[in-house]
Order: structure tokens, then sequence, then C-alpha cells
């Protein structure tokens, strides 16, 4: 596979509340994994009604800047350290999002769809929570699918963007979740749309201690390819420990 194993894309740090380790960390865990370098993709959401923030305050945005500046200087020469956002998607929210963005600089732009509306509270399709679970299963497996697939193409054709993160990792911790034909269908016109937009698809290492294969699967790595589209290898790492986790594997995949 055609993809840079040199460089984690996506990590998370203490700052989100759902991840532990500082920046420092990370990054000393990116340098003895030999990476060459590490771009964190915090959580931004925006208009999301949850029992815990799982995502960075405009604060924890500055003191994120702030410290990664410390670090890229401190570390000059020794490794790249970049700073990314996962920007969440919220249909309502598209245009406070997209101005959030265009606030600062970033090294990177990820675009996720993580949070669903059911009933005016928000269900975490990624969790492995019962209660998110539960939800979700209760409004339907393909419905949700279906909605999580929709939104995720409104964000990239809306959203300012440089990477899809987890594309298929929807509902990734319940059993049997099949893809549609009609979800199939959907996929395609992402993927088209990341292609017109220039924009890469991650491939997610998290996926492989769940299911033996990164998000997404690899018949949809496959098909990106083909099209063109540039892969960009993410840990998704929420401890330093976790960085770079899985990247020997990602040249095996075909
Ligand atoms: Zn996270
Ligand atoms: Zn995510």
């Amino acid at each position: 596979m055609q993809i840079d194993t040199a460089t984690d894309g996506h990590v998370h740090t203490f700052l989100c509340h759902h991840a532990r380790g500082t920046m420092e960390e990370y990054v000393e865990a990116a340098l003895g994994r030999g990476l060459r370098r590490i771009i964190f993709l915090e959580h931004l959401e925006a208009g999301i009604t949850y029992f815990e923030p799982t995502w960075l305050s405009e604060e924890d945005f500055a003191f994120y800047h702030a410290e990664g500046l410390r670090l890229q200087a401190k570390y000059q020469g020794r490794i790249e350290i970049g700073l990314g956002v996962e920007a969440g998607y919220n249909p309502r929210k598209r245009q406070e999002i997209a101005a959030f963005l265009g606030r600062r600089r970033w090294d990177r732009i990820g675009l996720s769809y993580h949070f669903l509306e059911i009933g005016g509270r928000h269900y975490n399709v990624v969790s492995k929570r019962q209660e998110n679970l539960e939800a979700l299963a209760a409004a339907g497996v393909e419905k949700v699918v279906d909605a999580y697939l929709a939104g995720v193409l409104e964000a990239v054709t809306s959203l300012p963007g440089d990477v899809v993160c987890h594309l298929d990792a929807v509902l990734r911790h319940l059993p049997d979740v099949r893809f549609t034909e009609g979800h199939h269908r959907q996929i395609e016109e992402i993927l088209g749309a990341v292609r017109r937009r220039n924009m890469a698809l991650e491939v997610n290492t998290s996926g492989f201690p769940l299911r033996g294969e990164p998000f997404p699967a690899v018949p949809l790595i496959a098909r990106a390819v083909e099209q063109g589209i540039p892969l960009a290898a993410g840990s998704d790492a929420h401890r330093p420990e976790d960085v770079g986790r899985h990247f020997d594997r990602l040249a095996a995949l075909h």
C-alpha cells in the first residue's frame, strides 16, 4: 500500500478529556517509534448536547497551540510536529465550525462525524458506551449508518478539510453491522467528493485490534486508491503508547 508510515497523522491528548498523556509525551512516543512526523488532530465539536465534553474548549485550543509551538521549537530537527484538528460534523452548526476552522492556521483538518442527534440529544456513533449503543440500535442500525454517511458527505462537500477520518467506523462497537447496497453507493459518493476536493482518505489503525483491519475496510481503501485518492496513516492514539500502532501491518495490505 502506498502510504507514509513515518507520519502518524492522528493523535489525541489529555486535552480532549477522554485521552491521557501530554502533548510532549506523544512526541516522545513518536520519537521512540522512529517516526519522522506526528500530527495532533484534536477534537472540535460544536453544538453537541452530551453528558460530558469529549472535545476541546476555546481555552483548551489556545493552550494546545501555544504548547504545540513550544514543542515545535524544542524538537526542531528531530521530528516534525503538526497541529491539526479533527472537526466533528454537526449539520446544524456548519457555519460555526467553518468559522472556527478559519480563525487559525491548521497543519491538517480531519473531518469526522461522531454525534448523531436523536430526539434532541446526541449519541456518539463510534463510542462503546452502552447508552450510546442502546439508543443507536433502537433508532435502527440501517438508518443510523445512512444518516452517518449522509452527514460525512455533507461535511466533505461543505467544510474545508484535508482528510476524511475513520470513514466506516460508524457503530464499530456493535456486532454484525452490515453495509447495504445503498450504503455502498453513499460511500462511492463520498469518495467522489473526496477526490474532487483533493482530500486524502485516512487509514485509521485503531481498527486492527477491533476487527483485524483498519478503518475503512481494505476493499474501500482499494476503491479510493483506484480513484487516485491519497492515503494518510493515523493511529487515533488516545494514549502515548498507541502512537504509530500497527503501522507495520499497513505495508502488507493490498
Ligand atoms: Zn477521541
Ligand atoms: Zn474520530
